[in-house]
């Protein structure tokens, strides 16, 4: 079973489970992300958006 890394909820969806986050958990994730704003972090975000896109 997967679950969300952050909430622990299970994933049932093929997209959440790539992510390893619930949608709204990726939302926050991403605004993290932004927050921290750090070049390293921005290529996790492309990387992650990207895996989206398939
Ligand atoms: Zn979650």
């Amino acid at each position: 079973m997967k679950t969300c890394i952050r909430c622990g909820r299970e994933l049932k969806d093929k997209k959440s489970i790539e992510r390893k986050f619930g949608p709204k958990c990726y939302e926050k994730y991403k605004k993290e992300l932004e927050e921290i704003g750090t070049p390293d972090n921005q290529m996790v975000i492309d990387e992650v958006i990207e895996g989206d896109a398939v």
